[in-house]
């Protein structure tokens, strides 16, 4: 993973390597300034050369994958052709909680509800005292583009970062309605078959369009069979599982579904529907995009198809951070087996400080300050306990009590009453959980994923 690097005046450098950052620091010319991401600063130097570094982002509805790459560009002297290859030079995933804020306001509403129900009363009607602005966004969406955004400034305040690539749609219908290549091979390895790929997806809602079967490999079908002339276009075009796909083979589908006609139906229909192009345009994708033109920074966009394309014709394995990489134009990538700070989003605390039951009656109060001898709750500490059945060297998040008797979070275990003594700081609470991937964590590869 590289290492962050900061100039005497706090400005970004360009990161460097774990080695060199060892070195710089061995020798006293650098100082830590920050754990995860590992940042340091210079002492002695002042400004230098940057490159051309780029954020690219793949937003997800849980996760996103975040991936700082310097780019080249080499041009073919023969034909003219630009080449862009992207070195990875840090890989991050970003876990949302909009789970957690869905159910937090869920709770408020329900006590709410309850304690108004209680005892009735006269109130007087309210009307039209509701409207919410213009592009507002549920507060669980909406903390994916402030989480997203607020590491987009963070990482440029670390790296000189020069352009941002995100993915804004699934589809690009442009490409694939282009009459040029709608003709194209439509199933594998152009770019215009991912695409239709991922549109059929959408269209037919990730399931096989006979059977309906979810979370198997979708292959593409034809309705009306290529040998009885049916076209590539994306209207004669279906999803359906293998035996589905082999049981029709080259029948026509009303001899296939003669036997289920609501099916036939539904099919026809569904084929023959355009889907808007605001299907592959999700709500959240889009203010993310509208928030990151603040940046000022250049911004390209790229569709979920494109990066697919990439990353099969690449041969990366499909995880968060690395569909960040293959977000846009990229050509070749280099480095991309690397370790992954993992970044969860963990909220600052609560500002209830009733602890209720089930039911909503208070069963304990919490105390009024966060701080307790210095500490507070998701502090990163490192406790070195002398002796004892404690004993030992722990590193985890701190969860302060007022006795001044701590629990240290470790992953997979907690440890009870250290006391505050034994803790010291390494970073203080930023409301992020961070954890060190040794290398990309791949998920099995799902075709209709
Ligand atoms: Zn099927």
């Amino acid at each position: 993973m590289a290492v962050f690097v900061l100039d005497k005046h706090k400005q970004p450098l360009m990161p460097c390597t774990e080695k060199r950052a060892r070195l710089l620091l061995q020798r006293g010319r650098a100082v830590v300034v920050r754990l995860a991401p590992f940042t340091i600063r210079l002492k002695d130097r002042v400004g230098g050369e940057t490159q051309p570094l780029r954020l690219k982002l793949d937003p997800d509805s849980k996760t996103t994958g975040i991936a700082l790459v310097r780019e080249t560009e080499t041009v073919d002297p023969e034909t003219g052709e630009v080449e862009r290859t992207a070195h990875v030079l840090w890989l991050g995933e970003l876990e949302h909680r909009g789970q957690a804020i869905h159910k937090a306001l869920e709770t408020r509403r329900n006590f709410r509800r309850s304690r108004r129900y209680r005892k009735t009363r006269f109130r007087a009607p309210r009307f039209l005292n509701r409207t919410r602005s213009e592009g507002w966004l549920p507060p669980s969406l909406q903390h994916r583009i402030d989480t997203t955004t607020s590491w987009v400034t963070r990482l440029q305040r670390l790296a000189p970062i020069t352009a941002i690539s995100q993915e804004r749609v699934r589809f690009d219908t442009q490409i694939m309605q282009n009459p040029e290549i709608s003709g194209v091979e439509y199933q594998q390895g152009t770019l215009a078959g991912y695409e239709v790929r991922e549109y059929l997806l959408e269209k037919f809602h990730r399931t096989c369009a006979y059977c309906g079967a979810k979370d198997v490999p979708l292959e593409i079908e034809h309705i009306v069979p290529r040998s009885r002339g049916g076209s590539n276009r994306p209207s004669n075009l279906t999803l359906a599982c293998r035996p589905c796909n082999r049981k029709k083979a080259d029948k026509p589908i009303e001899v296939f579904l003669a036997r289920k006609p609501e099916v036939l139906k539904r099919i026809q229909a569904q084929a023959k529907a355009p889907l808007r192009d605001a299907a592959a345009v999700n709500a959240t994708r889009w203010a993310l995009f509208a928030a990151l033109k603040a940046t000022g920074l250049p911004i390209e966009t790229g569709s979920g198809g494109r990066t697919k394309y990439n990353r099969s014709r690449l041969d990366i394995p499909k995880t968060h951070a690395l569909d960040a990489v293959c977000v846009g134009q990229v050509d070749q990538v280099q480095n991309w087996n690397r370790p992954v700070l993992a970044i969860q989003a963990t909220g600052r605390g609560a500002y209830c400080r009733t602890r209720a039951f089930k039911n909503g009656f208070p069963r304990g109060y919490l105390i009024r300050h966060k701080r307790v001898r210095g500490f507070q709750t998701d502090d990163w500490v490192r406790a070195e306990v002398p002796k004892g059945k404690k004993a030992g060297i722990h590193v985890g998040r701190v969860a302060v009590r007022a006795t001044g008797s701590f629990n240290v979070q470790m992953p997979g275990k907690t440890l009870e009453g250290i006391s505050h003594r034994y803790c010291r700081l390494l970073q203080r609470a930023d409301g992020y959980g961070y954890a060190f991937q040794p290398k990309p964590q791949t998920e099995i590869a799902k075709w209709a994923a």
